[in-house]
């Protein structure tokens, strides 16, 4: 369907595409660009890319059969039951919004994905895999929008970059795997936006997991006691994925029950994580997001200009003014620790730790339904929502051991509050609570995991020593350095393979001063980029790096 529209060579991609300067690459000028993956950060690359008033020729290479999809909404990856946890004016469109994208849907497809025309909402939740259709139609219109404004696009499926070799000029030559062939594309400029990062066979302590990649690893996990490592998103859609595998879900009237398959009456999961504690349900707030008073761009940007001592307490400041201003009761309400780094997050967490992990999470489940059914928003996470992005200014302006301070202390809080879950996961997740089958455990911060003569996993909690037949990891995605990036010939030659990249995400590489080769990959990104989770910032960084790819030029 749209591989025929976008340009690729008829035979897939073996042939190599013209090479525009053999000698001297990238001398001064950046006309051909490689694209490494076709994900959404790759995606917003190209949208910014194509807005430049000279004609570029730009490859996106593809390792998978599909580009324009990226890992979390690949159906081969994904169920269509996983929920995208962003809604449609939060996605920054490609070319068109998501909303008006659904609303040319025909009413068929529509009807497939169990949606009409009426029901369609900006302010909605839907499957990731729909969210991947989207993105890759969106895609398709890019090429289509690139090519009107005279630019060349070539997409490279099932094309595995194999090693980046610099070039003095300043670009690079891309290798590449298509089948059984090779082949090399000089470019003047490259960005490596090859996305998520997971280990095929992880472990913890030695002991083996399962990975939850694709989704069907976690369908067919056998064994009756199940282990999940983690309570954030990725545990809530292993969660999920279990209760469709070993039952089904009946939804009347926005209640969820759960009824177990025949012989699945034993099954038992278990979420374990440090605290015990899952994010909260989504919640209703004003969005394009209302002025904050105290934590906003311009205090913190004062802030960074006084100097790096104390400046994470200085922000952090902010942020408590800014919360007692929009709830004077929320930190009045919590030890008087919770107003330094250092207190906060046991403050924050000791309201759903105390009560117990599923027992808070039905207790908040109102709040949060009631918050979006009356159309007010909780003060407290409105303000952490918004001041996560404001405090991501601050990140690369902290000493190292303030920003280890950040890592340890503040950031569960933030990541707690933007993973805020859809309001049918959790009711899913509590229907499985409700059946007597979920549960979820505190390990504490110094647990070990051993694994039993049969291979069975155990863990000490804090509700005694558990066992499971399977452990299925959900931790997300782990920080990397550039030094793990996989592409020989560009490693070694980095200066600082152990500085984290920030914006405008150009690599520093030995006796090339002015190198033209960029680094997206997110288990990079994620090292002083900790917030790099969703779209909103694959569109932002994808921003920086052109304007300065191109003023660069
Ligand atoms: C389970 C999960 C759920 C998520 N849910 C949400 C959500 O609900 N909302 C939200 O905003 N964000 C969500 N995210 C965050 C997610 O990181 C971003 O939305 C987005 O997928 C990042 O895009 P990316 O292009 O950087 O990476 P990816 O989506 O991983 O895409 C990278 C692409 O590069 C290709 N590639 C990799 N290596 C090579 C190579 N050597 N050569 C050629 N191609 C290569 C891959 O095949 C892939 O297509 C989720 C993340 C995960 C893991």
């Amino acid at each position: 369907m749209f591989l025929s529209q976008l340009r690729r060579t008829a035979d897939g991609g073996e042939v190599l595409d013209q090479v525009h300067r053999s000698d001297g690459i990238g001398a001064g000028t950046v006309r051909t660009i490689g694209v490494v993956g076709s994900g959404p950060m790759a995606i917003y690359v190209v949208k910014y890319l194509i807005m430049h008033d000279q004609p570029l020729e730009i490859t996106v290479f593809e390792a998978s059969g599909q580009a324009g999809l990226g890992m979390p909404y690949n159906p081969e990856m994904n169920a269509d039951y996983m929920l995208c946890n962003a809604f449609s004016r939060e996605i920054p469109p490609p070319v068109a919004p998501l909303i008006d994208w659904l609303k040319h849907l025909p009413e068929r497809d529509l009807s497939e994905w169990e949606l009409s025309y009426h029901e369609l909402s900006a302010r909605a939740f839907y499957p990731r895999v729909l969210i991947g259709e989207y993105l890759q139609s969106q895609f398709v219109d890019l090429c289509a929008k690139a090519d009107a404004a005279g630019h060349t696009i070539i997409v490279r499926t099932d094309t595995a970059v194999s090693d980046i070799v610099p070039c003095a000029g300043g670009g690079a030559k891309v290798q590449w795997r298509h089948g059984d062939a090779t082949g090399s594309t000089a470019c003047d400029a490259v960005v490596i936006a090859s996305g998520h990062s997971w280990s095929s066979h992880p472990q913890i302590d030695g002991v083996p997991l399962i990975s939850p990649w694709p989704y069907t690893r976690i369908t067919q996990a056998p064994g009756q006691r199940i282990g999940i490592l983690g309570s954030s998103l990725s545990a809530v859609d292993v969660v999920v994925a279990l209760g469709h595998a070993r039952g089904h879900f009946e939804e009347i009237a926005g209640e969820v029950t759960w009824l177990p398959n025949d012989g699945q009456e034993d099954l038992s999961i278990a979420m374990v994580s440090h605290m015990g504690v899952m994010p909260e349900g989504d919640f209703y707030y004003p969005f394009p997001y209302g002025p904050a008073s105290h934590l906003t761009p311009d205090a913190v940007a004062g802030e960074i200009a006084k100097g790096t001592d104390g400046l994470l307490d200085r922000v952090f400041a902010l942020l408590l003014a800014e919360l007692d201003e929009a709830d004077p009761d929320y930190l009045n309400g919590l030890p008087a620790a919770a107003r330094t780094v250092e207190g906060l997050a046991p403050a924050y967490f000791a309201l759903r730790h105390d009560l117990g992990g599923l027992r808070s999470v039905r207790r908040d489940r109102v709040a949060a339904r009631e918050s979006i059914r009356r159309k007010e928003t909780v003060p407290h996470r409105y303000v952490l929502l918004r001041g996560h992005e404001v405090f991501d200014d601050v990140l690369r302006a902290l000493s190292d051991a303030d920003y280890d301070r950040f890592h340890r202390h503040l950031l569960p809080v933030f990541a707690d509050c933007y993973a805020a879950i859809p309001h049918l996961s959790l009711a899913r997740i509590i229907a499985l609570y409700e059946a007597g089958v979920l549960s979820l455990l505190a390990t504490g911060a110094h647990s070990e995991f051993a694994q039993g003569p049969s291979g069975t996993i155990s863990v000490e909690t804090e509700d005694g020593r558990v066992t499971f037949d399977t452990m299925i990891d959900a931790r997300g995605q782990s920080p990397a350095r550039l030094a793990d990036l996989p592409f020989k010939s560009l490693v070694p030659g980095l200066k600082h393979p152990d500085r984290p990249i920030s914006d405008p995400f150009q690599l520093e590489l030995a006796g090339t001063p002015a190198s033209q080769i960029y680094c997206l990959a997110l288990p990079q990104l994620l090292e002083r980029h900790p917030f790099t989770q969703g779209l909103v910032d694959c569109a932002e960084h994808a921003r920086a790096l052109v304007g300065h790819m191109l003023r660069h030029a």
